[in-house]
């Protein structure tokens, strides 16, 4: 058997690769430093052209590009009117921003438990959940993977619900044909730099509604407005701009927009990347009894953005801490998502406590991300898969 490096052995790999990285060619580069050399650098004809091919991408009627995926979420939770004493009811595996963002606008996150062999949000877990405070859920599509629509919709439809969904993982994935973006009420995307397409920082929200996509783009910027049919003065003289709410300054810039624009024209083939990546692993580790494959559902066409190694633990005399350590200093380095949301010290302290999702709880025991983005090489899949199984094999029970 071979010595783990951990041990003193030699590591699969020379040098460390993440879960994660962007991947930024000559045309990105050109199409930012074009925009810096132009008249506006900021919300500009780079952002307009940037919400008309997020609407050809998802199929939605309006977009709306954002500084960050969190400015996305807490302008979609404040344009769905979310206010003291509401309850939206949130998946709890997922990054923390799915849920802060109800709590910025005063309102109380509930948290739904997940599949435990999808992942994602329970549709069973989140009817339990329903008071008649709650007034809508937000869930994630956790990987890329889609949440399942057909049962959301339906719960909300039967209460009267609006349905947020955190895409932040899933620019690409559809679900019975049709693209994420054109289904919930309101679908919220980021563009960080370990998403598929990156900004270096970026966000958007999709919608079909007209009436929230003015209130969005109103609030995206300090909740002025330029329409005369918005005003409570209105006038036509042309300087006059006139705030009528709240909001905030969430811009992105025009360079921010020419990049992600530049990155969406190869969202066809970062996806086929990923999903051959998938694939690759797929195969491999589902032949091994010590790690469980997620599932995936039928209805998703999924461009995954996470691949998660969940170990079977009865199969192994390790902890997850111990293979976790194991694995990094094999130098293919992994992550772990996520913490279920509620253990996060700051929602203990608002008075969340550890048992409300089994599931979720469990899940998160067990898991890790190994690296998959497009730039990832076959070699380098190679070492991964080799690290896995050197690791296994020390393990085994
Ligand atoms: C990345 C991410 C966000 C936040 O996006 P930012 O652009 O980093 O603000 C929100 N939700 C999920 C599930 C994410 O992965």
């Amino acid at each position: 058997m071979e010595e783990l490096a951990i041990f003193g052995g030699t590591p699969v790999r020379e040098k460390k690769i993440f879960y994660g990285r962007q991947c930024i060619e000559q045309d990105d580069i050109d199409a930012v430093v074009n925009t810096l050399k132009s008249d506006l650098i900021t919300c500009g004809p780079q952002v307009e052209a940037l919400e008309k091919m997020l609407c050809e991408i998802t199929g939605a009627k309006y977009a709306v590009v954002v500084a960050n995926g969190t400015a996305a979420l807490h302008l979609a939770a404040l344009a769905a009117g979310l206010g003291e004493g509401d309850e939206v009811i949130v998946s709890s595996i997922t990054f923390a921003a799915s849920s802060n963002c109800v709590l910025y606008c005063g309102a109380k996150p509930v948290f739904a438990d997940i599949k435990p062999d999808t992942y994602n949000i329970d549709p069973a877990s989140v009817r339990k959940l329903i008071t008649p405070k709650t007034k809508g859920i937000i869930a994630v599509d956790f990987t890329g993977q889609a949440v399942e629509h057909d049962e959301l919709e339906a719960i909300c439809r039967e209460n009267n619900l609006f349905f947020i969904e955190d895409a932040a993982h899933a620019i690409g994935t559809k679900y019975k044909g049709r693209p994420v973006g054109s289904i919930a009420d309101m679908t919220c995307f980021s563009f960080h730099p370990v998403k598929t397409v990156t900004g270096g920082e970026g966000g958007a929200i999709t919608t079909n509604d007209e009436q929230l996509y003015r209130r969005l783009m109103r609030v995206r910027t300090h909740g002025i407005t330029r329409h005369q049919e918005e005003m409570v003065h209105p006038t036509d003289a042309l300087w006059y701009n006139e705030q009528v709410e709240l909001g905030y300054n969430y811009r992105m810039t025009d360079f921010q927009a020419a990049l992600l624009h530049s990155q969406l024209n190869k969202l066809d083939k970062f996806s086929a990347r990923r999903k051959e990546i998938v694939k690759k692993y797929d195969e491999v580790f589902s032949e091994m009894p010590e790690i469980f494959v997620q599932r995936e559902i039928p209805e998703s066409d999924t461009t995954r953005h996470l691949y998660i190694l969940r170990l079977n633990l009865d199969k192994l005399t390790c902890d997850r801490r111990q293979f976790f350590d194991a694995l990094y200093a094999e130098n293919t380095c992994p992550q772990v998502h996520y913490l279920p949301v509620y253990w996060h010290s700051y929602y203990e302290k608002l008075g969340y406590e550890k048992g409300l999702c089994p599931n979720a709880e469990k899940y998160y025991e067990e898991v890790m991300s190994i690296p998959l983005y497009y730039s990832l090489t076959d070699d380098e899949v190679e070492d991964v898969i080799h690290a896995v199984k050197k690791v296994v094999a020390y393990y085994r029970r």
